[in-house]
């Protein structure tokens, strides 16, 4: 169930509020803290959407600054009125007394500065505190947290709303339904937000079929950091409903690999888009390794293994679909200059993360001699050390010696000049010279910075737009055994690209 907070200052601009989001919400919390004589008749008459009264104190995080018994008298009044629910924190239970009618208390609890020292002693004194329903609002530190938060529904004795606020918290306010809690809250719309994280109804409903989830939903998702603006739970979220998959596709925030791997051992996901910067750790943590996996020694993709025994059927499996993906948009690049693939030269990739791993991978495989270089000049050479371990010899260049090479074929692999940066560089404009062929792995934005200068100094550039629709579809594969077709996947790109 969406719950689809509204916190306005007047009785008219909340009652338009409830109208406009009338169509996504099951249930509509009315914030009275910092509402001016609000009108209590209107805002609670018994209508389609059943009603939640809140009126937090400023030191519960709301902005009630008046009497404690005035607060009282004014949720006492929203029952009366027709409210369904009356949030009550834990200490003014007593005080609130009985509630008229069929009117139910909602006993709450708020952590914003992290999570409850012990979150089931905490559901145990919500549940002891006589209500009719508990709320847990804290902020998750990483995935652990996120999951103990989606754990709690099911260890409680009635109904439990939970609320993950901050950055990391999305899956508590994606899959509710998922994993049990009572509702979900909603903003009514972007900027309307009266806790952190909270999403906009419209995206949850829409984007995320949040209130269609169920025991059968298969669950995939981003692990990576950042991963708050990626365009990914739009354009997937879009194709699995498309294609009438019972399936969601949302943002994990993980942080470090103790992120990352606490995601893995949730029973109830299905699949993984690996990003910045856990490509490496994933292809370690797998139990199964695809070749591409084995021939960079990272990976983008995570499914399930389904085999035989109990092992297999628990373990992770890895591929890297960024490899073929890059191979593709290399060759694609080569074709535009009027060159011939397996021609030779020298190319030099930039970065020694996942996807500097993939692009020398299939740049060897192409006839390049390749040379790296990164920020970090260790991690660099010990990219290259593996590769010349498995007879594949990689030079390593320090940072700072970059000007004096002169490849055929520059590849950026580092998120350098990727949004906000725009404005950013990887290598100097002098670099860039007529004959030059840029690849750079960065599609957001479809065009960087690199590629325009690169362009207007006479080389031949390619964003990493192609490679980005290409791994997806592979991925898609992956996890369902069927390939989006190309052009409709490009086309909920660039959808998604325009609605950000
Ligand atoms: P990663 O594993 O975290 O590696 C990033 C690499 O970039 C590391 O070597 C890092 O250096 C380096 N780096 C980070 N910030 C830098 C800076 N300010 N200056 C110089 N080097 C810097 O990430 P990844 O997964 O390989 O992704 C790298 C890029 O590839 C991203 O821009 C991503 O969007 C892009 N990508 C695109 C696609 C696609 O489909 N088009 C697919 C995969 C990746 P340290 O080693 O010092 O940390």
């Amino acid at each position: 169930m969406i719950c689809v907070s509204i916190q306005e200052p007047t009785t008219e601009v909340a009652l338009a509020r409830m109208e406009a989001t009338a169509r996504w919400a099951d249930l509509v919390e009315i914030r009275l803290d910092g509402m001016v004589r609000p009108d209590l008749e209107r805002l609670f008459r018994r209508r389609g959407v059943p009603t939640i009264a809140t009126c937090r104190p400023e030191r519960e995080g709301g902005r009630w600054t008046g009497e404690e018994g005035a607060r009282l008298e004014r949720l006492r009044g929203a029952a009366r009125a027709g409210a369904a629910w009356i949030d009550v924190e834990r200490f003014a239970v007593a005080a609130l007394g009985a509630l008229p009618g069929r009117c139910r208390r909602l006993v709450s609890h708020h952590d914003f500065a992290g999570m409850p020292r012990d979150l089931r002693r905490l559901l145990r004194e919500l549940e002891a505190a006589g209500g009719d329903a508990v709320k847990v609002a804290a902020v998750p530190r990483g995935m652990a947290d996120v999951l103990a938060l989606m754990a709690l529904p099911g260890e409680a004795r009635g109904p439990v709303a939970v609320v993950g606020m901050g950055p990391a918290a999305a899956p508590t306010r994606i899959l509710a339904r998922l994993f049990g809690g009572a509702w979900t809250y909603a903003s009514p719309a972007p900027g309307r937000e009266t806790a952190s994280g909270q999403i906009p109804a419209q995206v949850l409903a829409e984007r995320y079929r949040a209130s269609a989830l169920g025991r059968r939903t298969r669950v995939y998702g981003l692990a990576g950091d950042p991963v708050g603006h990626s365009i990914g739970p739009a354009v997937w979220n879009g194709w699995l409903r498309a294609a009438r998959r019972d399936a969601v596709y949302v943002p994990f925030l993980c942080r470090d690999e103790a992120d990352l791997k606490a995601l893995l051992a949730w029973w109830r996901l299905d699949g993984l888009s690996v990003t910045i910067p856990h490509k490496v750790a994933a292809a370690r943590l797998a139990r199964g390794r695809s070749e591409a996996v084995r021939a960079t020694g990272a990976a983008n993709t995570l499914f399930r293994m389904r085999g035989v025994g109990q092992a297999a059927a628990r373990g992770w499996f890895a591929d890297n679909t960024d490899l073929p993906a890059l191979v593709c948009a290399v060759e694609r690049l080569l074709r535009s200059a009027g060159m011939r693939t397996g021609g030779g030269g020298e190319a030099l990739v930039l970065g020694a993360g996942g996807a500097a791993r993939a692009a020398v991978r299939a740049l060897l495989g192409l006839g390049f001699g390749v040379t790296v270089s990164g920020r970090t000049d260790a991690r660099a050479r010990e990219m290259a050390e593996e590769f010349g371990v498995r007879g594949l010899p990689v030079r390593a260049v320090p940072w700072g010696e970059l000007g004096g090479l002169r490849p055929l074929l520059l590849v950026n692999a580092t998120p350098v000049g990727m949004s906000p940066g725009v404005g950013e560089m990887p290598v100097p404009g002098r670099f860039l010279r007529p004959g030059l062929l840029v690849f750079d792995t960065i599609y957001n934005p479809a065009e960087t910075r690199l590629v325009v200068e690169a362009r207007r100094r006479g080389a031949v550039a390619a964003g990493g737009l192609d490679m980005f629709v290409r791994q997806a579809i592979l991925q898609a594969r992956c996890w369902t055994g069927r390939a989006p077709a190309e052009g409709a996947w490009r086309a909920r790109v660039g959808a998604a690209r325009a609605g950000e």
